[in-house]
């Protein structure tokens, strides 16, 4: 029987790699004629990322992993400007080391017949390894850890570029994007295509998707009609491929029996789960403006919270060592008997618990999928990346999540805070029965066979 071997190029980055890690088990899941590996890249700035990276490409012994060299991180200056350009110019310096190992390592055996390459399978930061492909002569797949929604958006860019040719500002007028059944506000693209160096990072990323052999996305038909309609009806783009949503429930995790048996305490559908990604994380203004909201709503609460990484990083948010000198005095006293904080959640296990009633997001995408799969309506609070498009998606387009911002990003702005009463009033509007969020959310489980 002939084997063929599949190469996996990852971003190193939490909320990439999982989801494209559970795409390999389900593949080898499904054909045992494959084989996977997969390179890894290390985070040029992030240990923890780093942690995170080697246990999940560890998770499953049917996958190989190599580690690339290290390589000399771009000059600080650059990822100044813009971190997304940053790690795509950063994962570009590794393709002669990408090269090397496929033919030498991946594609020697010291037993037997070495499998045929049949593809490389990469992660959108890693757009450049379509050169790789190219030079070995192998098919190239993307693999997009976001929405077809968006997907559009960032395929929309190479189009833009040759009509426009500069950043986007934010005083542009609305994109018609084929992906979106409105047209799309500036104010909700993502904070990359706001300066030169970012905006052309984009584009050229964009250029390598049209270059592929097959667009695979972690979505699923009934989650984004119209945009996978779109993008699967465009004559000029490779096929997509529809995989998801590839959830990825953590099986260790140091506080998750403390806050599940806690969560089993609460009556059913009872308790607001707040949680920001691993990137999420807020300043005490903030903080205490959410601790006030929660504490006037008299909802039960299950809250994490995180410690913000630098704005031009693409690390993961730090834990606190100690919640007592960030939250208002009194506040854990007076809340004790309705609410929780906590530090990294156990998120796919909150959601699908009966006690979780309603998810206050950063809208990232493995967020956005994880909740509504679990038939938890969401309130929007985009902080990075792509999550002002996801937020604009889910509240004007599929009216499955109530606004609270869709234009909010992080900035050095330190007016830039949300208010007590507007989180308060999105909180009140989530939990309330007649949400049509939540009518709508019921009709979609249904199309979606949830229910
Ligand atoms: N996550 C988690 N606990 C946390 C924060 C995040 O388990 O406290 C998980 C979450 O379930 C999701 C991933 O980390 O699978 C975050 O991915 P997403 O695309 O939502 O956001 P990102 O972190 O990439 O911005």
């Amino acid at each position: 029987m002939k084997k063929a071997e599949l190469l996996f190029v990852p971003a190193p980055l939490v909320g990439h790699i999982v989801s494209m890690v559970e795409l390999a088990k389900l593949l080898l899941d499904r054909d045992d004629r494959l084989s996977i590996t997969v390179l890894v890249i290390k985070h040029p700035a992030d240990p923890i990322a780093n942690t995170v990276v080697q246990s999940v490409v560890s998770s499953d012994a049917r996958i190989r992993h190599l580690n690339l060299p290290e390589m000399e991180p771009p000059p600080e200056e650059m990822a100044v400007k813009s971190p997304e350009n940053c790690m795509g110019t950063y994962i570009k310096s590794y393709r002669s080391h990408a090269k090397h190992a496929i033919v030498n390592t991946v594609l020697s055996s010291d037993s037997g017949e070495a499998p045929a390459l049949a593809g490389i399978v990469f992660d959108f930061f890693c757009s450049s390894m379509v050169d790789v492909a190219n030079d070995l002569g192998v098919p190239a797949y993307l693999f997009y850890a976001s929405g077809a929604g968006f997907l559009g958006a960032h395929l929309y860019y190479t189009i833009r570029e040759i009509l426009v040719g500069r950043e986007y500002t934010l005083l542009d007028p609305d994109s018609v994007v084929s992906t979106f059944a409105t047209p799309v506000p500036a104010r909700v693209m993502p904070t990359v295509v706001f300066n030169d160096d970012g905006y052309r990072s984009f584009v050229e990323h964009g250029r390598k998707f049209r270059e592929t052999k097959g667009m695979i996305v972690n979505t699923f038909a009934e989650m984004e009609p119209f945009a996978v309609k779109a993008l699967e009806s465009d004559p000029d783009l490779p096929p997509v491929y529809t995989v998801g949503p590839l959830l990825a429930p953590q099986k260790e995790h140091a506080g998750k029996e403390e806050i599940i048996n806690w969560l089993s305490e609460q009556p059913p559908s009872s308790v607001v789960f707040l949680c920001f990604g691993s990137q999420g994380g807020f300043e005490a203004p903030q903080i205490h403006q959410i601790a006030t909201a929660l504490e006037r709503s008299g909802r039960r609460f299950l809250w994490s919270i995180r410690r913000p990484c630098s704005l031009t990083s693409s690390e993961r948010a730090s834990d606190f060592t100690s919640f007592d000198t960030i939250l208002p005095p009194g506040f854990a006293e007076r809340t004790r008997n309705r609410g929780k904080v906590c530090g990294w959640a156990p998120q796919v296990e909150v959601l699908a618990h009966r006690a979780t009633a309603a998810f206050v997001s950063h809208c990232g995408w493995n967020s956005t999928l994880e909740s509504m799969w679990h038939g938890v309506p969401m309130v929007t609070w985009p902080i990075y990346a792509e999550q002002q498009t996801n937020a604009f998606q889910l509240v004007k387009e599929l009216g499955l999540a109530v606004e609270l911002r869709v234009d909010y990003r992080r900035t050095q702005d330190s007016e830039n805070v949300v208010m007590a009463e507007e989180i308060e009033k999105a909180i009140q509007s989530v939990m309330e029965a007649e949400n049509p969020v939540r009518k709508e959310l019921k009709r979609w489980e249904r199309r979606a066979g949830r229910r």
